[in-house]
């Protein structure tokens, strides 16, 4: 069977469900295709919290996408009824003149406040003493600082997912899941996209948002350059007499030391018994199909004493629930989202270098804005593939 539409929007985690769904807004004969159910656990966009903020330390041209989506995704709550973004407030924890090189993340608390400066986003700097006052599950050394933003918080991914699609749905888009891609022929006019049970599709236009996986379905050069990794989340427990500033905190993330591995970053306690944090891996690539899934407990002791010990009070070593997930990195850890070299018609849209949720309701109306009217409002040239191939 062939079915024709204006777009095919391929994988609908979060950047395809934010594409799914501006495009129907904007009254696009659609098609959004995925291989799993989404949300799910197989990708990159599950394990319940997401980190927001505006003040982008990793790079101030990432601001007006962040501020954008929160705009989008108050306007899906007002549509949907769902809660999406939790405004709890955000802290990077910090020596002021840290400089260690950290992928993406160089002069991490330096840059979110210039950012913040320059887009007049409001912020508090804060000494070590008014976070440990403020906060007194936090321990931060007396030569640290934090960088507190009232407006940051965090975003439920897999609602954020599933309100999309369902508004996508509602305004008239064509939603296939369970449908692998195994092809993608593109000439000149159209895109055929062939599915794992033979029937094909064809449209104008293909966005190309299959996550860990778009190096393995675009192929070259794209199999060079985005590189999927591991990465485990861990949930503690909170000890009995844990600080009530626990339920009450904001979102965190935390650079110490003097390597590339001293960064975590972690929520406030959802439960009142346990909360979520994780560190980063930047290592050798893993295949998203073999990736290991179980994790042993000596990744979550490792966690424990690296980051957690010494910083978080009230948190016990207790692990009581863990979960794998997929970045996909550019060597310089900045997005991709560009045409592909060798086919005008096909949009790609990186996973996002591992942080990209708080940008992906932006970057879904900024492709949607691209594909249908060849521009977008918001400046997307710093996401160029050309940086990339050299
Ligand atoms: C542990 C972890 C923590 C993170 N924390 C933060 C954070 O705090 N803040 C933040 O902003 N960002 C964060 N990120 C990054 C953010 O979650 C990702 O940038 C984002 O979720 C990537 O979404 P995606 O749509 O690109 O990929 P995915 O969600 O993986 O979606 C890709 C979709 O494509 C589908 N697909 C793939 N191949 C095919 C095919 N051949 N046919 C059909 N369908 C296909 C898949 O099934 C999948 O649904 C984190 C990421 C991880 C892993």
């Amino acid at each position: 069977m062939v079915q024709t539409f204006d777009i095919a929007v391929i994988g609908l985690g979060a950047m395809g469900s934010a594409a799914l769904y501006q495009l129907a807004r904007r009254g696009a004969r659609v098609v959004g295709i995925d291989r799993h159910h989404p949300p799910h656990i197989h990708g990159s966009t599950h394990g319940e919290t997401r980190i927001t903020r505006r003040g982008i330390g990793e790079g101030e041209f990432y601001v007006p996408l962040a501020a954008r989506s929160h705009e989008i995704w108050r306007q899906l709550e007002e549509e949907t009824g769902k809660v999406l973004f939790h405004e709890v407030g955000s802290l990077i924890v910090s020596e002021h003149d840290d400089d260690v090189v950290r992928p993406g993340r160089t002069g991490f608390i330096r840059r979110s406040i210039a950012a913040a400066q320059r887009y007049g986003i409001a912020h508090e700097i804060i000494d070590a003493a008014e976070v440990r006052h403020r906060y007194p599950h936090m321990s931060p050394t007396d030569t640290e600082i934090g960088y507190f933003e009232p407006g940051g918080g965090y975003l439920v991914p897999e609602t954020c997912v599933s309100a999309q699609l369902e508004r996508a749905g509602q305004l008239g888009a064509s939603i296939l899941t369970g449908q692998q891609v195994v092809k993608i022929d593109a000439q000149s006019g159209s895109v055929v996209v062939h599915l794992a049970d033979g029937n094909t599709i064809i449209a104008t236009q293909a966005i190309v948002a299959a996550g860990p996986w778009a190096p393995g379905l675009l192929g070259a050069p794209f199999d060079r350059i985005l590189k999927p990794t591991r990465q485990v989340m861990h949930w503690f427990a909170l000890a009995a007499d844990a600080p009530q500033s626990w339920t009450r905190g904001p979102v965190f993330m935390w650079p110490h030391g003097d390597s590339e591995d001293g960064f975590f970053y972690g929520f406030p306690s959802l439960d009142g018994r346990s909360f979520k944090t994780a560190d980063e891996f930047y290592g050798d690539a893993s295949d998203p199909d073999r990736i290991e899934r179980s994790v042993p407990p000596s990744d979550s002791e490792r966690m424990f004493r690296a980051h957690v010990q010494g910083r978080l009070k009230g948190v016990t070593p207790q692990v009581v629930n863990t979960a794998t997930c997929i970045y996909t990195a550019t060597a310089d850890s900045i997005f991709l989202i560009d045409r592909h070299p060798a086919h005008d018609n096909i949009l790609v849209v990186s996973p996002c270098s591992g942080h990209g949720f708080k940008h992906s309701a932006a970057i879904g109306e900024s492709v949607a804005q691209w594909a249908l009217e060849g521009k977008s409002s918001i400046d997307l040239s710093s996401f160029n593939l050309a940086r990339l191939l050299t």
